[in-house]
């Protein structure tokens, strides 16, 4: 099932990207494995699928130690700053920067691994009170204060757009959050060397999400099925 998934979904993200003139290259498939059990992880590397995300830290601690080298995986839950130490040993990047204390924590451990690692400024696009991420607004404060970091490198903006049955209610937010990260690139403020990362769309949205210029999609129920409680 999950190879069949990722079959389909691989063919619906070209399709999708070549539709509105897009390099499918361009955009990277993390598959959502949280609460999932390793195997079936394990599963979806057999499809050649390498990069999945977690929302958990103990729990993704634990399948990266028993999966060894190889998948990648980006963290993208909520991080506390005294989790930071594990996080800075584990993951490629951490999607969910949402202040200067976790950044500069994130910094300090990965110097003293001498390790690098790229990072994503979670914006809370939708302004819900109840959801991480910086608004829009406080955004270029946050960069601002991080372009001294040398081994956390931010390479852009992930969001969760609000809840909806309707992808299409998605796509000004998606709209909103590539003209924030060009407008933050503008001011120099984004690496200036290559497109911003834009992690954006998840199982129900990710096609609008390509048409609006996501690079990182982020899609867990259309691979590996309805999550376990
Ligand atoms: C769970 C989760 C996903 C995947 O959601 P699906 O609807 O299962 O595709 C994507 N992003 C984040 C941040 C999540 O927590």
């Amino acid at each position: 099932m999950i190879k069949e998934n990722l079959t389909q979904i691989r063919k619906t993200i070209k399709a999708t990207a070549q539709s509105c003139g897009r390099n499918p290259d361009e955009i990277r498939l993390v598959a959502v494995s949280k609460r999932f059990p390793v195997d079936h992880i394990r599963e979806a590397m057999n499809a050649d699928q390498m990069l999945f995300g977690e929302n958990y830290l103990q729990e993704a601690q634990q399948k990266i130690s028993a999966l060894g080298a190889g998948p990648h995986f980006h963290f993208i839950g909520h991080l506390q700053s005294n989790k930071a130490k594990v996080a800075a040993g584990i993951f490629q990047m951490i999607e969910t920067i949402d202040r200067i204390k976790l950044a500069t924590t994130l910094e300090r451990h990965l110097a003293s691994l001498g390790r690098t690692m790229d990072g994503l400024i979670q914006i809370n696009i939708g302004r819900e009170p109840q959801k991480s991420g910086v608004l829009p607004e406080e955004c270029s404060k946050l960069l601002e204060q991080l372009q001294s970091l040398n081994h956390l490198k931010i390479k852009g903006l992930m969001c969760i757009p609000p809840h909806s049955d309707d992808p299409e209610l998605s796509r000004p937010h998606f709209q909103a959050m590539r003209e924030l990260a060009y407008h933050l690139q503008r001011h120099k403020l984004l690496p200036q060397d290559r497109a911003p990362e834009l992690s954006m769309g998840m199982s129900d949205d990710y096609l609008v999400a390509i048409e609006e210029g996501a690079t990182l999609i982020r899609i867990g129920t259309s691979i590996f099925g309805e999550r376990p409680r």
